[in-house]
């Protein structure tokens, strides 16, 4: 078993909505200012012996611009940067698998940055927390574009006919395959988040928890991001995600952490087996 790690571009947003509260105003400081940072876009892709398993899809190319997908407001605040060489079509090109041959599609959830791909993926099913899906459907229908999810890449998968397979709360973890589990992490950032545990011969364990923790002050110091749907469900699949990284000795992978993800070794040229 291989798992690859893909660089799907970067976002550039407030630091608050990181880590929230993490620039305010104080008496001391009473102009505190808030500033950006830019943090990275990971996906990642799965070799078993079942096929290929892919965790989540990035941001559709035609994301920005005056014609971008994402309304222009959205653009402002979570500036997207990346080309064709960061389109996780391009990613799967390189090592010579073509978007077809894809017949696995985990969406740690519906977000902007995460599904904005689906429409690649003709022969996927597409794994998603139930929760999630009917927000995403809900934004639609009534014409919300301020959330995070994208009206414009909404309006394209659903004219298309995909396998769809939905997780529940109840349903708790999902085996995929020997090795592979989906954790069923539920509400927190988003609606519902399901985060991954890879368990590899080399390397060992692996967690890749997506926005359940963005970066490693969310998990250090157990501070929110801003960015949340459910602050109570939020901790608990925190500490969720610890107790499984202790019991399985596990290395957990951030959802958007700058400094952790370029330590990594990326794919086409590396792997973790
Ligand atoms: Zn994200």
């Amino acid at each position: 078993m291989r798992l690859y790690v893909f660089d799907l571009g970067s976002l550039t947003s407030d630091r608050n909505l990181m880590v929230s509260m993490s620039h305010i105003a104080k008496i001391d400081d009473p102009e505190c200012c808030n500033s950006l940072m830019e943090f990275p876009v990971p996906g990642f892709l799965i070799e078993t012996e079942m096929g290929y398993i892919l965790y989540d899809t990035g941001c559709h190319p035609d994301c920005m611009g005056e014609n971008g997908r994402w309304p222009e407001a959205f653009q402002k605040q979570v500036y997207y940067r990346g080309d064709e060489s960061n389109w996780i079509v391009t990613k799967l090109k390189q090592l010579g698998i073509k978007p077809e041959e894809i017949k696995t599609v985990v969406l740690s959830h519906m977000h902007n940055d995460h599904a904005g791909c689906i429409e690649y993926f003709p022969n996927a099913q597409f794994i998603v927390h139930r929760d999630e899906f009917d927000a995403c459907i809900r934004c639609y229908a009534t014409h919300r574009y301020m959330d995070s999810y994208i009206w414009k890449d909404t309006d394209v998968w659903i004219r298309q006919r995909h396998d769809w397979k939905f997780l529940e709360n109840e349903d708790g973890d999902y085996e995929l395959c020997p090795g592979v589990t989906i954790l069923n992490l539920g509400a927190g950032h988003a609606r519902g988040v399901l985060g991954l545990l890879v368990e590899l011969e080399e390397t060992g364990a692996v967690i890749v928890t997506s926005d359940a923790v963005y970066c490693s002050d969310n998990y250090e110091y157990e501070q929110a991001p801003g960015v949340i749907y459910d602050t109570l469900g939020w901790k608990r699949s925190l500490q969720r995600i610890k107790y499984i990284a202790k019991k399985k000795n596990a290395q957990v992978w951030f959802g958007h952490d700058r400094r952790q993800f370029d330590q990594l070794k990326l794919a086409p040229e590396f792997f973790y087996e």
